[in-house]
């Protein structure tokens, strides 16, 4: 094992390069060395069965680990019961599209809190992902891991705290921690060495060393306002904003931890995340 990069999504360069069909996905990704892809259910569950088997199995041909990103609309911490329950319903129908893709982890939005303070948002949240769990054990997705992700906009539910929080709940849950989102809500907090560390040390303190070696990432360059935290993705080759890949990928060399780390690059997805390959491969 080692630590899998891959893009979010279909990177602009598929198209460029020549290629149309979704299927060809695991060609793509193998030209750049990759070895994760995560499937994008952001704006909907629209797939065809068809399409998604045969991407999974040319992804396991080609030695690439699938997860799955859930819809947007998805509100683990609504306000209203009704969204809440139909979000489990969303979680169900994710779960049958990893299914179909051999997708392992299914990753989730841990909510917003609105008008809800954040401990309130934090209890919906956590009554909402129990049971979806629950719904999942039942339609035969037991070995699915969700995965709430760390959120990037300030009024979101998703802090790192509050994430492990939710992966308290259950053994299955992996954090996603999204770093460009941690760096953006903390208005840049994620500068050097130091600030990898306490993130990791806080990971392994909280989940456990298993956990805390086999977690869930997103990484991309983050543009923030001071007032609400994530503004835009943006490309490694712009550098205004950080955060920087290199002294995380150097920690997880030294402590032998092999997270999956989906690039989330606004348009360079795979070009961003080979190079944070490159440089793994030079230090591991
Ligand atoms: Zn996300």
């Amino acid at each position: 094992m080692s630590v899998r990069f891959g893009p979010a999504g279909t990177p602009n360069s598929f198209a460029e390069m020549g290629y149309k069909k979704t299927v060809e996905i695991p060609d793509y990704l193998t030209r750049f060395e990759l070895t994760a892809f995560e499937y994008q259910c952001g704006h909907g569950l629209r797939v065809n069965e068809n399409t998604a088997r045969t991407l999974g199995e040319r992804c396991r041909e080609a030695g690439i680990a699938l997860s799955l990103h859930s819809p947007y609309y998805i509100s683990l911490s609504s306000v209203e019961a009704e969204k809440r329950e139909n979000s489990i319903g969303y979680l169900v129908e994710s779960a049958r599209i990893a299914s179909w893709l051999g997708a392992d982890r299914i990753v989730v939005h841990s909510g917003s809190c609105g008008k809800l303070s954040r401990e309130q948002a934090l209890h919906y949240a956590l009554d909402t992902l129990k049971r979806a769990q629950a719904a999942l054990d039942d339609q035969g997705y037991s070995k699915i891991h969700l995965c709430p992700e760390t959120m990037g906009k300030i009024n979101q539910l998703g802090d790192l705290d509050e994430v492990l929080a939710l992966c308290e709940l259950e053994e299955r849950f992996l954090p996603c921690v999204d770093f460009g989102h941690l760096y953006a809500r903390s208005l840049g907090a994620i500068q050097i060495r130091e600030d990898y560390e306490k993130i990791l040390d806080e990971i392994a303190n909280r989940l456990g060393s298993e956990r805390a070696k086999s977690f869930h990432a997103h990484f991309s360059r983050i543009e923030f306002t001071e007032k609400g935290g994530e503004k835009c993705h943006l490309v490694f080759s712009d550098s205004r904003y950080g955060p920087e890949f290199e002294p995380l990928i150097d920690l997880l060399t030294e402590r032998g931890l092999e997270p999956r780390i989906i690039c989330e690059s606004a348009g360079t997805q795979a070009e961003d995340a080979a190079q944070m390959q490159a440089y793994y491969s030079q230090r591991a």
